[in-house]
């Protein structure tokens, strides 16, 4: 007998047939003697509907919408709340004891960042007493607590996040995630269908595939995931016995290719400062009201300066984030004093990972080669130890995943 935590997302819990599907799979996991903890998101759409509304309810005489990040909380965390209770109320009527918990009565402690808020803590002993007397604790994902007893939630696909620190927080054997897809895949099989799923990979891995655009998981779900040491399972609601992708560490992981998986992302945009003064100090001028205004900046390359006296200085951040990192550039215009700025929007990057890089010698460079073979012109590039990225026009994005994907021969055969 184990403890064991589920997940199902969105897809998997769209309806009320399909709640009973996701209730037949707990029923299994409890006859085969588990003890289980079932974490769920919303209906699939539910919790866009409901951010919308809080936008059109902000709105004001100005056509400016900014609702409160507590009362946002509040309503985008209700979606969760209604698929916790209908699940709940679907096990009990096929015979299995079972019952919601809500994030503050977990509780599932988390900061004060409304809207994107981090769990802190979950000190879940009454749930795990109520599983070991025999109750499927059916938890709403996406929410917990923030300090002073108002509802936080934890970012768009949060409720993986959830699945992974109730599993770390009851010291569950492992975590299944149940979702649409049958596991993680080299790269996105809507843009290549020759992607094949991986059986294993590494939680260092995962965690950049996420960050880098693989819509998985959500990132922070690894984060905890790893440092707890979580055997994370990724599985689709549907077809639940085949496939799967095991979460792991890299030990446990025999044959390293150079690359695991490839990530994209179009959610990015560049800027350029043309001719900023080569000296000391101009970097934090620039990088520091980015910081100030929570402007996550992503890479940075700083040309050479051909006269000594000025450089071209370009960095990216998401398109989101595009509009706030310009008015902050702007703002501070005469500390910087760039000759001209120049934007696009029209900017992807595209990730290579693999823990195989550290031992594999050139796999950058038939990054590189590829990309050129395609005519494609890369803009800016950074690396990590497991991972080399480039920025690329947008258009040009599912060309490039393809030739990469065939380049270090990922292709299902
Ligand atoms: N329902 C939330 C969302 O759509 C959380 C989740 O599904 O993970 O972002
Ligand atoms: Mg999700």
């Amino acid at each position: 007998m184990a403890l064991i935590t589920m997940k199902f997302g969105g897809t998997s819990v769209a309806d009320i047939e399909r709640i009973r599907h996701v209730a037949s799979l707990v029923k299994r996991e409890v006859e085969r003697g588990n003890q289980v903890a079932v974490v769920v998101s919303a209906m699939a759409g539910e919790t866009n509907k409901l951010v919308a509304w809080t936008n059109d309810a902000a709105r004001n005489a100005n056509n400016l919408a900014l609702p409160d990040q507590r009362e946002y909380d509040v309503v985008v965390a209700a979606g969760e709340q209604v698929t916790a209770g209908l699940l709940a109320i679907t096990l009990n009527a096929m015979g299995i004891k079972a019952r919601s918990w809500l994030g503050w009565q977990i509780p599932i402690q988390t900061s004060a960042v409304h809207g994107s808020a981090r769990i802190e803590g979950v000190p879940a002993s009454d749930m795990k007493t109520a599983i070991e007397n025999g109750e499927v604790a059916v938890v709403a994902g996406f929410q917990g607590v923030a300090p002073g007893t108002r509802i936080s939630t934890l970012g768009r696909g949060g409720s993986d996040t959830s699945a992974v620190a109730v599993a770390a927080g009851l010291g569950a054997a492992r975590c299944d995630i149940y979702t649409d897809v049958d596991g993680v895949y080299t790269t996105d099989p809507r843009i290549v269908p020759k992607a094949r799923r991986l059986d294993k990979i590494a939680y260092e891995e995962m965690l950049e595939m996420a960050s880098l655009g693989a819509k998985v998981l959500q990132t922070r779900s690894v984060e905890i995931a790893m440092l707890h040491r979580v055997p994370t399972r990724v599985l689709s609601t549907f077809t639940p016995d085949v496939g799967g992708t095991l979460l792991c560490d890299e030990e446990d992981i025999v044959e390293k290719k150079p690359v695991t998986g490839i990530a994209y992302s179009r959610d990015e945009a560049k800027i350029t400062l043309v001719r900023v003064p080569d000296r000391p100090g101009i970097a934090s001028a620039i990088f520091g009201p980015l910081a100030d205004a929570g402007i996550n900046v992503d890479m940075i390359v700083q040309n050479v300066s051909e006269d000594g006296a000025t450089t071209d200085l370009t960095f990216t951040c998401t398109r989101g984030e595009l509009a706030r990192a310009l008015a902050a550039i702007q703002t501070h215009a005469k500390d910087i004093k760039y000759q001209d700025l120049i934007q696009d929007a029209a900017v992807a990057k595209v990730s290579i990972i693999g823990i195989g890089m550290r031992a594999h010698p050139g796999v950058a460079s038939t990054m590189f080669r590829t990309l050129s073979e395609k005519g494609i012109n890369i803009q800016v590039i950074s690396t990590s130890e497991i991972k080399v990225s480039v920025l690329i026009a947008e258009e040009y994005v599912e060309l490039a995943v393809r030739a990469l994907h065939s380049a270090y021969e990922l292709d299902a055969a």
